[in-house]
């Protein structure tokens, strides 16, 4: 049961009592756990609780296990599972979800690598996403005719990478269950202190733990958060298939995960105050960022999220080029693709991480050429803002 506010929860979270009182529960780097007896062992195999009931580390493991703990508090879930990476974490979710034959409602707007692996390998099962854009997916109606009786889940993500469109949760939610069906949302850029879908009705949450809930860049990890029985489904597949976290990434993002409630805090300000800046500007055609007018979707914006998160993104004049020599004039922001870091980070999606869409699948998901997405870390905002204004200096104005 959670017992206080976010910010303690994220630092306190779940504790476990080690006979050795340690302040920070140690690594536990071990694949397997003793049997006290033989009758232990086999009561373990057959699901029965003894001691901790450690069994094996593909099922489950106290590093891990804590972690899980914490986000099932954080996200207000049932249960959690962590994996490999999030894409692993994507990947199991659709593998224990779907079948030949069944199909699945997906906003268009997503993360490249998933959009590359719902349109190459889950296509290849012969299972399809069914694409609806940002404003498809805020509209009813659309989403009710678009599920049919092989529909077996809607997948989103809200903010929506790269555009950070808003999409609505709650009717989604609403929606989802009047067909029986889960709604998940990819929760990796507001992350629970800043968005929490299962009080809103989603039933289960997927992470890139890379990004935020780490915070620092050093490992690549995924989890999934969820309601029963969903959860159940999902734990089992998991065991079956074994995309794990490893026991040191759990305890490297436990770590990270401490300091998420002062970085965002402090990313968000300086996002906020760097996308007015832009906003002005002649320039840079459009800025997005859920915290300013005129976004997709932002009427909902205050119902479901406590901050506008730490990711803007901005068209500059003079596409592909434009975009190009943005990046190339930073001197302070890192060039590279990712986000949630601590250092900023930015990217030009066409030419990077969603090279994986068309030109026209990019038009489709109002990704334009020209577009660059900052991930603002916690570096002093004056730095930043000389760094960004220096990198514009060749961007023409209109
Ligand atoms: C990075 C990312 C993923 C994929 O996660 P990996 O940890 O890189 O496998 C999925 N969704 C979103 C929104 C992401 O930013």
């Amino acid at each position: 049961m959670v017992k206080y506010n976010d910010e303690t929860e994220i630092v306190h979270g779940v504790k476990y009592d080690y006979p050795t009182k340690d302040h920070v529960a140690p690594c536990h780097m071990t694949s397997i756990y003793r049997f006290d007896t033989a009758d232990d062992g086999s009561k373990l195999f057959n699901g029965e609780q003894v001691g901790e009931s450690f069994l094996y580390t593909r099922a489950n493991n106290p590093t891990i296990d804590q972690l899980q703990r914490k986000m099932t508090e954080l996200e207000r879930g049932d249960d959690a599972v962590a994996t490999s990476s999030g894409m692993s974490a994507i990947a199991s979710l659709v593998m224990a979800l779907a079948s030949p034959g069944d199909n699945f409602i997906s906003c268009s707007t997503l993360y490249g690598g998933t959009y590359a692996y719902f349109t190459n390998e889950v296509k290849r099962l012969n299972i399809h996403a069914k694409f609806l854009n940002s404003e498809m997916c805020n509209d009813r109606s659309i989403i009710e005719k678009s599920i049919d009786d092989a529909t077996k889940f809607i997948y989103i993500e809200t903010p929506a990478n790269p555009t950070l469109s808003i999409l609505d949760i709650s009717m989604l939610a609403e929606v989802a269950k009047l067909k029986d069906i889960p709604l998940i949302v990819d929760n990796t850029f507001a992350t629970p202190y800043l968005q929490k879908p299962l009080e809103l009705g989603a039933s289960m949450v997927v992470h890139s733990a890379t990004k935020y809930l780490n915070g620092h860049g050093d490992l690549i990890a995924g989890i999934i958060v969820g309601k029963n029985p969903y959860m159940e489904k999902i734990k089992e597949y998991c065991f079956h298939m074994g995309p794990i976290m490893s026991p040191f990434n759990a305890w490297l993002i436990l770590r990270g995960l401490k300091t998420l409630a002062i970085r965002m805090d402090r990313q968000c300000e300086s996002a906020e105050y760097i996308s007015r800046m832009l906003d002005g500007d002649d320039r840079i055609k459009k800025v997005y960022y859920p915290g300013l007018d005129n976004q997709i979707g932002q009427e909902k914006f205050d119902r479901q999220m406590k901050k506008p998160g730490a990711m803007v993104s901005f068209e500059v004049n003079d596409g592909i080029k434009g975009g190009k020599s943005f990046l190339d004039n930073l001197e302070l922001i890192t060039r590279t693709v990712s986000l949630g870091d601590v250092e900023s980070l930015a990217q030009h999606p066409a030419s990077m991480t969603h090279s994986t869409y068309t030109p026209e699948e990019r038009k489709k998901a109002g990704i334009d050429d020209g577009l660059i997405r900052l991930s603002v870390g916690i570096e002093n905002i004056g730095d930043l803002t000389r760094d960004i204004n220096n990198a514009l200096k060749d961007i023409p104005r209109k």
